[in-house]
């Protein structure tokens, strides 16, 4: 049951993330409260009555809403400036759901090559079989999008900085086009984060999240989010799917995730200072082929990056230098950073996507992609820089 956080703006945006959507019980709890419960009593069948016709307000069931999924609710809607935010009870939740509550048989759906490889199999196979029909663009040249969305569309899919080559796309400039085409456009933030991208801001109609990853970022809990400024989205389409199909946030994970937010902005700041320090250093080892980080200059779309978002991210790839058994010898010989295909934690993990997250994928996609056998994602968490990076020489050279 999302409320409208529209007052989140009375404060600056630390103070919601600790204080938004606060609404405490007759116990006066200076914690937020954690309401584990799936159902509610009505006073009377009357009431009863009255809540079910939307007369009055009171919560129904816990898969249309419940106080502690509420909170967590307001209190990211309020983070990203968004006047309607639906949690689920993944990432994937939020991705499919976003797309499904509103495309039917016959419609067209466009979406970025480089996509987490689970959206990929949403847009690239199981919404076909349902009958829509989606067209991918794997470059991020406008001219590349203009003529995918030349023709009628319903929705655009893209990711942003994209999993794992840090693929950015022009939001602005793809939202126009989409427009256009009669499409909304969905951004996928993960990578980016709510800290350092307002998908909404640059013209996005709706942005969705894996909260497992930076917004939990500690390794607890799965969930994702929906957000959006659109009510008839939210009317027409989204509220009625989440309530009749059930992928909803449980509330002991909203609970983890609301204490999550109060810490959100300065882990994820301080992981981007970390990814930054130790993309540096990639750049001047030997062994090190290439670097692509958000935060270098010689990133392919570091223009892109100046103009939409505002800090690097945490995550940082690159090359090394020889073949597939060299890169997981020097994945086995790190001591600190984890073997993991998580993202956004406080513990740094290493990824290897050509045999993990991106294996489904031929090598032929891959190659387009960018996605080589030496090449690792590193994700930057809280742990000291300097353990980092002697961590990382230390595998190097084994
Ligand atoms: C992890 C992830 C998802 C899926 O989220 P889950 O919470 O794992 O279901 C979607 N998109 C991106 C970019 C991700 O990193």
């Amino acid at each position: 049951m999302p409320k409208d956080s529209a007052d989140g703006r009375k404060y600056r945006p630390q103070t919601n993330l600790v204080r938004g959507g606060l609404d405490r019980s007759h116990f006066d709890e200076l914690s937020e409260a954690m309401y584990l419960s799936s159902s509610y009593a009505y006073e009377s069948a009357e009431q009863a009555q009255r809540a079910f016709k939307g007369e009055e307000d009171h919560y129904l069931y816990s898969r249309y809403g419940n106080p502690t999924v509420t909170l967590f609710e307001e209190r990211l809607g309020q983070m990203e400036g968004a006047r309607i935010c639906q949690s689920t009870a993944s990432g994937m939740g939020a991705m499919f759901g976003s797309l499904a509550c509103m495309l039917k048989a016959g419609d067209r759906l466009v979406a970025s090559k480089a996509l987490f490889g689970s959206c990929d199999y949403v847009c690239t196979v199981l919404l076909p079989r349902y009958g829509v029909e989606t067209v991918t663009v794997a470059s991020s040249d406008l001219d590349e999008w203009e003529r995918a969305l030349s023709e009628p569309t319903n929705a655009v899919f893209l990711e942003s900085p994209s999993n794992p080559m840090t693929q950015v796309l022009d939001i602005p400039g793809i939202a126009d086009l989409a427009h256009k085409a009669g499409a909304r456009l969905i951004v996928d933030n993960v990578f980016a984060t709510p800290v350092f991208q307002k998908p909404l801001e640059f013209g996005a109609d709706i942005v969705m999240y894996s909260t497992t990853k930076h917004i939990d970022g500690q390794g607890r809990t799965l969930g994702g989010a929906i957000l959006t400024n659109d009510e008839d989205y939210y009317e027409d389409y989204l509220r009625m799917y989440i309530r009749h199909t059930g992928p909803t946030l449980s509330p002991f994970n909203a609970w983890v995730l609301t204490k999550s937010l109060e810490t959100l902005d300065m882990r994820v700041r301080q992981q981007a200072a970390n990814a930054t320090r130790i993309a540096d250093w990639l750049l001047d080892q030997k062994r090190i082929t290439k670097v692509i980080f958000p935060g270098h200059d010689s990133h392919p779309q570091a223009d892109l990056i100046r103009k939409q978002m505002s800090g690097p991210g945490t995550m940082v790839v690159f090359e090394l230098d020889g073949d597939q058994a060299r890169t997981f010898k020097f994945m086995n010989a790190l001591q600190v950073i984890d073997i993991s295909n998580n993202l956004g934690d406080a513990k740094s993990m290493v990824t290897h996507p050509t045999t993990t997250t991106h294996q489904r994928m031929s090598e032929e996609e891959r190659a387009t992609l960018g996605i080589h056998e030496n090449m690792v994602r590193l994700s930057v968490g809280l742990e000291d820089p300097l353990d980092l990076i002697e961590d990382i020489e230390q595998a190097l050279s084994a």
